[in-house]
């Protein structure tokens, strides 16, 4: 069985450690990420999309490089995956698209004339878990319309706000013609098993060149090690509700972030 490392990165911070209105806890720096693409390429692996993997073959070493939030810093790193020959994909709300901060349609229509792939981050970001049934259909179907009708190009991935998922949202968006979703919980993607729960690591800004080199090898410990915290973080979730653990989590990382903001 197929197994591949997915990547979930946020903004790129500039050449002056900046990335306004994002959080720079989510944020790695350019050169971070070049030394990424780097490490990727000399492992013998292709800088991939999941749309791509999952339109054509999913043979042969492959890294999936996807982008939440729609940054405006993620021009750069997309600039440097199309010189690297590769591609990924961006998760957008087309709500943001335009705002400050943010990428807009014109940018993501270059983009996607590069090869990138656009898909769905929700239309407004909020998070799937508090939502009605009702309110999950309109997001999952007002951002896949948005995107394509400004793009014209097809959406076939979801990725949740936050990582927040229930049950309902898998049969709402294949019910609305998507083929996918990516998820934010760590471990590697076993291609033929489902795309309906797609893992990912967070890159973070404290992510170690070593780290990152065990996650593209797949390295057994080191998969199990981010897996167990991860499945332990998804508890607290559980336990404490949306609020409480951004509450929790602002006050660990120091971060000024309001709550709802959290990638
Ligand atoms: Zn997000």
């Amino acid at each position: 069985m197929t197994k591949l490392t997915v990547l979930m990165y946020h903004a790129i911070t500039d050449s002056g450690g900046e990335c306004s209105g994002a959080d720079p806890h989510y944020a790695v720096t350019r050169s971070t990420f070049r030394t990424h693409l780097a490490l990727v390429r000399d492992s013998g692996f292709l800088v991939s999309s999941v749309a791509g993997i999952l339109a054509s073959d999913v043979e042969g070493g492959k890294v999936a490089f996807t982008f939440d939030d729609g940054h405006e810093s993620n021009a750069a790193a997309a600039a440097d995956i199309v010189e690297h020959g590769g591609s990924a994909d961006f998760f957008v709300n087309p709500a943001t698209v335009g705002q400050r901060n943010y990428l807009d349609w014109q940018a993501l229509g270059d983009l996607a004339d590069q090869g990138i792939s656009i898909q769905s981050h929700g239309d407004t970001h909020r998070y799937f878990d508090s939502l009605s049934e009702a309110e999950i259909e309109q997001e999952l179907h007002v951002s896949k319309a948005q995107i394509e009708g400004k793009l014209a190009r097809p959406v076939t991935l979801f990725a949740p706000p936050g990582g927040r998922m229930n049950v309902a949202v898998a049969t709402i968006a294949k019910r609305l013609g998507y083929h996918g979703i990516c998820s934010s919980r760590a471990g590697l993607w076993r291609v033929e098993a489902s795309a309906w729960q797609i893992p990912r690591f967070a890159v973070l800004s404290s992510t170690g060149e070593g780290q990152f080199h065990r996650w593209i090898d797949q390295d057994n410990w080191e998969i199990s090690r981010v897996m167990v915290r991860d499945r332990m973080l998804a508890g607290a979730k559980y336990l404490l509700g949306n609020r409480r653990y951004e509450q929790l989590r602002a006050r660990i990382l120091g971060s000024s972030h309001e709550v709802g903001t959290t990638p």
